[in-house]
Parts: structure tokens; C-alpha cells; sequence
């Protein structure tokens, strides 16, 4: 067997890769994080309490814990959902994405800054990742036995090496980073620090939603849109003077695309997994994707701890299948959920009214804090069933 610098080298150090890196280093690998330093990811910083659970993220992280989401419907009606036990916590990915990557260098994994450029071939059993260092001025060169492609939706790794890479549908996100208002700052101000607010409203969003969410000293205001053209900046401007939050500093203005649809392959049948947005893993409807991501890297880390103990390429694959095991119906219902809800106002006005029923409410704080679809009341299912029809086929008043 050839020798190699590294058994994996990961790309990307967002929450899908330092989550397969810390990991692959736990389990006792020789592992490379390799990142292309400098810049925040744009995110809303929303993580549910599985995830906190699951990837063990310390109080500290969270800036802001929410208490409840505002749905807010085209006519402007609002139905408040309360959490009840629990609370949606908030992360800033500045603070947050660094932490986990420093945990994965605590659990014995190596830190590089440096850009992926393309993977090479000289030996069978080897890869050689070649990187532009920090500066962008040099190419580098380190030889792996496998590679995690964790480097978000536009993926290089995805693109180079998986079927279909490259070519995930996305919705187009862009958000602005205010200071929060004071407290009391006003009549015209719509923001409570312990809510996350929805705008199903098409003026905001012709396809998807516009959201206001709480982090401590500052706020995520943002919209997401797939349609091409669509004036995002102007959604947002539009966005804070509705809520009154026009008058607040700007700190930060940025955008990026939130993938769709997960990709067929996750794997090149040889030496290479893709995880995260890199795989095209995040919710439909809701778009949310830390949760998802860090499962997907730790689903990509045993993929790849069972093909370095046998060598058999087909160990890739397990990613996806676990992945899609634990996720895969969750992901076709909001799929269904976000196709027929957000396409019309008509239909975003009736789905914030499905959304006062006490029933859906729980349901879906449960699916959200805990990823499982509850089966313990049939009786409610079938009514929330019936009651969706009725909506669908426009039986019910709005
Ligand atoms: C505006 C917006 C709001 C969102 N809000 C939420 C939310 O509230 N809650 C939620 O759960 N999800 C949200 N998401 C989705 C979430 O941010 C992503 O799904 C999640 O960050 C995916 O994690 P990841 O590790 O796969 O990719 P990323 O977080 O994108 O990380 C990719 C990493 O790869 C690195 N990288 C990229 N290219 C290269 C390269 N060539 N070489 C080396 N490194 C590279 C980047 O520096 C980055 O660190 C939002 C997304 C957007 C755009």
C-alpha cells in the first residue's frame, strides 16, 4: 500500500467538516481540515436542541434562545407558536464555525488555511489534494487515502468528483445584520429578542419565506428566493421598514445560495464522500441546514472509518443511506410541504392558519427540536390530515 500524508483529508470547515473531522480524529485518524479562511457564512444561526445534543454545543455558543416563532400570514394576521419546553437556539457562525473547528484541532486533527483547487492521481490507493495556501499565491500538495468534500453548495470537490455535482438547485438567501433595537424602542418596532419571526408573504418571498431572527446584540433579517431575478436587497429593505427596523445600524450585508435537493451520489465509487451543503442536504420549506450538515459529516466520518479499516470503496455510500435513513421522510414531506404552500399567497395565507391548531403546532416543534415524526396520536394526524385537504382543495375559509 502506497504511504500517505494523511488517511483523510477534509475540505471545508463549516459544521459538516469540523463535525467529520473531529470525529475521524476521535476515532484515532490522521486527519487534515483544510479551510479557505475569511469569511462568515451567512446564516440565521437557528440550531435546534438535537443538535446541540448530538454535536454536545456548549450554553456559551448560543447568543439568543428562542422562545417561540411568529408565522405571519400575506394579510399580515399573525399565529404565534410557542416552544413550550425547550427553546430554538441561535449561533453566530463567526464565533460558532470557528469553535468547531478548533474543537476538531483539540481532538487531534491538523488545521491548514488554504483553497481546494482539484484532487490528482498518481496512485491507486492515493489521492493528492492540491491547495492554494492562505495567501492564494502558492499550490500545495498533500496525498490522502480519502477525501470529505465539505466545502458548502458550490462545491469544487462536489462538482470535480460526484455525479450530478454542481448542478444542485438553490434558493438564493441574502440577510442583513442589524444592531437589535433597545428595548423599547418604539411602537413601530415589531422584534422581541426571544422570537424568530416568518414572513410567508409573497411581496417578501414569491417562493419561499423572509425571516427576523433574534442573536443577543444583533438580528438576522433575510429572505430566500429560487427565482432567478428576484430583488432580494430590496425584499429586505422592504422587510425592515414593515417590522420597523429600518432605523437600526447595518453591520453586515451578505448573501449565499441554501442547496435544494440532496444529489443522487454522495460518493465517487473510488476515495471521495460529499457532506453537508456539498451534498445538497438541507431541509426543504424550512432551509434549515447546521443541524443536517454536522449529521451528514458525522455519517461521511463512518463511512470513511469503514473504508479505511477494509479498503472497499462501496463503504462510501453508507453516507447517504444512513443519512437519508434518519432523514429521508422529513425531507419529502417539507419537499411536498414548501412545492404546494409557498406558491401562491392564497395558499401562505390558509398554511399560517393550519398553523393555529394546537396539534400542528406540537407536531412540528417536535419534528423540528427532536428530527423524529411523532406516531403517539394517530387521532391528531388524521384530523391534521383532513383539515390540510379541506385547505387544499379550498373547502375552508382562510
Ligand atoms: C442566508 C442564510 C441563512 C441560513 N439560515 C439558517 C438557519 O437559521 N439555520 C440553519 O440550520 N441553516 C441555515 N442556513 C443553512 C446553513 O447555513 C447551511 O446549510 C450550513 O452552513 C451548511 O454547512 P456546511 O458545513 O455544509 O457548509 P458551509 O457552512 O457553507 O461551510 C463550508 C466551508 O467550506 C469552506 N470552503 C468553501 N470552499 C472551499 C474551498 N475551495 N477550499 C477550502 N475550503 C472551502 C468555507 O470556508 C466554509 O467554511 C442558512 C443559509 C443561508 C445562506
Amino acid at each position: 500500500m502506497t504511504i500517505a500524508d494523511f488517511d483523510c483529508v477534509v475540505v471545508g470547515g463549516g459544521p459538516a467538516g469540523a463535525t467529520a473531522a473531529t470525529d475521524l480524529a476521535r476515532g484515532g485518524h490522521h486527519v487534515l481540515l483544510l479551510d479557505r479562511a475569511g469569511r462568515i457564512k451567512p446564516c440565521g444561526g437557528a440550531i435546534p436542541p438535537r443538535a446541540i445534543a448530538d454535536f454536545a454545543i456548549p450554553d456559551h455558543l448560543l447568543v439568543a434562545k428562542a422562545s417561540a416563532a411568529r408565522m405571519v400570514a400575506p394579510s399580515g394576521k399573525t399565529v404565534d407558536m410557542p416552544v413550550g419546553d425547550g427553546f430554538v437556539g441561535l449561533v453566530d457562525r463567526e464565533v460558532f464555525d470557528e469553535w468547531l473547528r478548533a474543537r476538531a484541532a483539540l481532538a487531534g486533527a491538523e488545521r491548514r488555511s488554504g483553497t481546494f483547487v482539484r484532487i490528482e492521481r498518481e496512485a491507486a490507493d492515493v489521492a493528492t489534494v492540491v491547495y492554494r495556501d492562505a495567501r492564494g499565491a502558492d499550490e500545495r500538495r498533500v496525498t490522502t487515502r480519502c477525501v470529505i468534500g465539505a466545502d458548502g453548495a458550490r462545491s469544487g470537490v462536489a462538482r470535480d468528483e460526484v455525479k450530478g455535482g454542481g448542478t444542485v438547485p438553490c434558493v438564493f438567501a441574502y440577510h442583513e445584520i442589524i444592531a437589535a433595537p433597545a428595548t423599547g424602542a418604539g411602537e413601530r418596532v415589531d422584534f422581541a429578542p426571544e422570537r424568530c419571526d416568518v414572513f410567508y408573504q409573497g411581496k417578501h418571498s414569491p417562493d419561499f419565506y423572509a425571516w427576523v431572527f433574534p442573536h443577543g446584540a444583533t438580528a438576522s433579517i433575510g429572505v430566500g428566493s429560487a427565482q432567478k431575478g428576484f430583488a432580494l436587497r430590496e425584499a429586505v429593505a422592504a422587510l425592515r421598514t414593515q417590522t420597523g427596523l429600518d432605523g437600526c445600524a447595518t453591520l453586515r450585508r451578505e448573501g449565499a445560495p441554501i442547496p435544494l435537493k440532496p444529489l443522487k451520489r454522495w460518493d465517487n465509487g473510488r476515495d471521495v464522500v460529499v457532506a453537508g451543503d456539498a451534498a445538497g442536504v438541507v431541509a426543504p420549506a424550512s432551509g434549515e441546514g447546521i443541524y443536517y450538515a454536522m449529521a451528514g459529516g458525522r455519517h461521511a466520518a463512518e463511512a470513511v472509518t469503514v473504508f479505511l479499516a477494509t479498503g472497499k470503496a462501496s463503504a462510501l455510500r453508507l453516507a447517504r443511506k444512513r443519512f437519508l435513513r434518519a432523514h429521508g421522510r422529513v425531507f419529502w414531506i417539507l419537499g411536498i410541504m414548501q412545492y404546494f404552500w409557498y406558491s401562491s399567497d392564497t395558499r401562505r395565507e390558509r398554511f399560517v392558519k393550519i398553523c393555529e391548531d394546537p396539534d400542528v403546532q406540537r407536531l412540528t416543534w417536535d419534528a423540528y427540536m427532536n428530527k423524529r415524526l411523532v406516531r403517539a396520536k394517530p387521532g391528531a394526524h388524521l384530523r391534521i390530515f383532513w383539515k390540510d385537504m379541506r385547505h387544499l382543495l379550498g373547502l375552508a375559509s382562510a
